[in-house]
């Protein structure tokens, strides 16, 4: 099996079965915020993300590790009330090394959910947790993500023909 194939690959964080990761043992959803839980543009929290997470609080431990900083990060977490860690440094496992620490967690407690193949999917491969791949919610990117997106095209290419991962072909 690919270094890149997520264990789940599904549209949005919103067409996610939450209550099956439940099932599977899971306690702490980590998510990606840059066309994750938000566009680019969006400098404050979606509503509609802001329900999401809400409602999964009630389940779930919920963390934000985002490789943008912490100015970016700080309204995100301030309006949903959760913990996160800024410059993650995806795809090295230091930002899930440091919430599995400080939230004293298990690695199969944990999973990763994000919409980049080269830093979201390969830091939880590395570090051995669920990974949860998902659509960018839009089509900007930061800079560096725009390069991300072309390696990220020629791995999907291979992994299409290998027959092991399709954009929009979701499976869980
Ligand atoms: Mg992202």
């Amino acid at each position: 099996m690919g270094i890149f194939k997520p264990t789940m690959y599904k549209k949005s964080i919103f067409d996610i079965d939450y209550s099956l990761l439940k099932g599977r043992g899971i306690t702490c959803l980590i998510f990606d915020l840059d066309n994750t839980l938000g566009l680019i543009d969006n400098s404050k929290c979606p509503l509609k993300t802001k329900r999401l997470i809400k409602k999964l609080q009630d389940d779930f431990l919920i963390i934000i590790c985002s490789n943008n900083t912490k100015r970016r990060l700080l309204p995100y977490l301030k309006e949903l009330g959760i913990g996160g860690v800024s410059l993650s440094m995806k795809p090295a496992t230091y930002g899930l090394q440091k919430i599995k620490k400080k939230y004293n967690l298990k690695k199969k407690e944990m999973v990763i959910i994000g919409d980049q193949i080269i830093t979201d999917v390969l830091a939880g491969k590395r570090f051995k947790i669920m990974t949860i791949l998902v659509d960018p919610l839009g089509d900007k990117d930061l800079k560096i993500t725009g390069l991300n997106r072309k390696v990220e095209e020629k791995i999907l290419q291979k992994y299409e023909k290998r027959g092991l991962l399709k954009r929009g072909n979701y499976y869980e």
